[in-house]
């Protein structure tokens, strides 16, 4: 089966490199799934969650923001943070979620309200990928007796 070459690197660190068969991922207009020999593209992230196909199992991550790439069956994707599933702190994201709500209901200035929002979307992206981890059986019908 055909693959392609997925990285996903911030200013501090290689999060992803591995060969894998699909990727969807949050593009700024919405979810985007590549598949290998996807033909080139550039397009800006939100924050939201990574799933990765690879092998007939799927993982995730959680991005902040940021570009992505496709080009010559590679995809690079150059996020503001990103996270690994099994890396993220759920206690963190919760409590940031918290705070990023309690400055949103505070009514602050425009200013510290945008940042809150993207804090919120940001801890909201990492609670999601997170709780992803646990293998998800498959939800069909009950098996008929
Ligand atoms: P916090 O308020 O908890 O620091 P934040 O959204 O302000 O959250 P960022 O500035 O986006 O944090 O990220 C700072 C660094 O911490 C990045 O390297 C990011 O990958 C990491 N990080 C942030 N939140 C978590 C988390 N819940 N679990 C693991 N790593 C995290």
């Amino acid at each position: 089966m055909a693959t392609m070459r997925l990285e996903i690197v911030t200013a501090e660190r290689r999060v992803y490199s591995e060969d894998v068969d699909m990727l969807v991922a949050p593009g700024i207009d919405g979810q985007l799934g590549i598949l290998p020999n996807h033909a080139p593209l550039l397009t800006a992230l939100q924050p939201g969650e990574i799933r990765v196909d690879k092998d007939g199992e799927e993982s995730y991550m959680a991005v902040s923001g940021g570009f992505l790439e496709v080009l010559s069956n590679r995809v690079t994707i150059l996020a503001d943070t990103a996270e690994r599933a099994e890396e993220i702190d759920i206690e963190r994201a919760e409590a940031a979620v918290r705070r990023a709500q309690e400055r949103i209901s505070s009514r602050a200035s425009d200013r510290d309200l945008q940042r809150a929002l993207m804090s919120l979307r940001r801890s909201q992206a990492r609670l999601l990928a997170a709780r992803r981890r646990r293998p998800r059986r498959d939800v069909g019908a009950p098996p008929h007796s």
